[in-house]
């Protein structure tokens, strides 16, 4: 049993893609998030065209989708990002003009502005963003945070005042780095520099803004555990062997799970969830990938499979929910 952690940069986006869009013709119900991970790959394989062939296959079907305005700001900051601009930007209009009540669109169109230069248009975005979702509100639910973080950036970019917006966002944020420090409009103007020095410690700032902003990510790559209860793990052992050497015993099984978790969740890995396999959709997985059962590579990917299906449980439960590990024992009791 190993997490699947696979560094970004030795990730085959293609090929990950490939084995995603293989499995949303295997679980046609699951097709939504299955393809917009496979588009969110292509994009880092810089295949933009076929990223926004998976956007279309979704959009022909919207009344289908659960998030089509999410589908639709994808597809535009797609488009513009290779020379598509009229038509990013009657998409983007359009989301504006339809005000979706989910924070995830705004905030896409409004950093593919951003990021086109058009801090104006930007900066209006996500002000009708927070006047839509947050007026009343005592409290900003934690999905529409980007929508303030983001506001509080381009005010900064555009040298406005700090308003009650940009003051909320300052609290909300919680990162070893203020949002001040991460919005002064020198530092994110300096990214353009050619000082090898001032750029390295740029970087290292935006990463950790890069870590805060993927965990609010709309679309996140959970990091899922696989997880065999009793019976398929003897099952799975039975029908083949070499996998023992993975699974000394069941209990064995379990305690790494949960130390694994730890070591993810400190090592600060967002997002950590639980998949639980069973014998027959691990074989009809490992034949979808020409393979066999015995190959323990397989088993990563069939975590990571079964996470982007939607299958995975967070991680950790609340102390006095059950254990995830299938006992009726509370988790501070049992694997907590
Ligand atoms: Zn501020
Ligand atoms: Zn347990």
């Amino acid at each position: 049993m190993r997490p699947d952690t696979p560094a970004e940069n030795v990730v085959d986006h293609t090929a990950e893609a490939a084995r995603l869009e293989r499995t949303a013709d295997r679980y046609p119900e699951d097709a939504e998030a299955l393809l917009l991970q496979a588009a969110a790959h292509l994009e880092l394989a810089d295949a933009r065209p076929a990223a926004t062939a998976l956007y279309d296959r979704l959009l022909a079907t919207p009344d289908t989708l659960e998030n089509a305005p999410l589908v639709r700001a994808l597809k535009a900051s797609n488009l513009w990002e290779y020379d598509h601009e009229a038509e990013a930007r009657a998409i983007i209009d359009g989301i504006r003009t339809t005000a979706p009540r989910d924070p995830a669109p705004w905030v896409i169109v409004a950093e593919s502005l951003e990021s086109h230069d058009e801090l104006e248009a930007a900066h209006d975005t996500f002000t009708e963003a927070a006047v839509l979702l947050l007026t009343d509100a005592v409290e900003p639910p934690y999905a529409t945070h980007p929508v303030l973080f983001g506001r509080h950036r381009v005010r900064r970019m555009l040298g406005l005042p700090h308003d009650d917006w940009d003051a909320r966002a300052d609290t909300l944020h919680s990162s070893p780095i203020s949002l001040d420090e991460l919005h002064d409009p020198k530092r994110v103007w300096s990214l353009g520099s050619d000082n090898p020095a001032e750029l390295e410690a740029e970087i290292s700032r935006l990463r950790a803004e890069l870590g805060t902003y993927r965990e609010a990510l709309s679309r996140p790559f959970p990091v899922a555990v696989l997880h065999w209860p009793a019976t398929e793990l003897a099952e799975l052992l039975t029908a083949y062997p070499d996998l023992a050497a993975e699974y000394p015993s069941h209990s064995t099984h379990l305690s790494t799970i949960e130390s694994s978790l730890r070591e993810l969740s400190t090592s600060g890995t967002p997002n950590l969830g639980i998949v639980t396999g069973t014998v027959p959709s691990y074989e009809a997985f490992a034949a979808s990938e020409s393979s066999s059962p015995s190959d323990t590579a397989l088993l990563p990917q069939y975590a990571t499979t079964l996470a982007a299906r939607g299958r995975a449980v967070a991680w950790p439960p609340q102390r006095t929910s059950d254990c995830w590990c299938g006992s009726t024992t509370s988790y501070s009791a049992c694997h907590g």
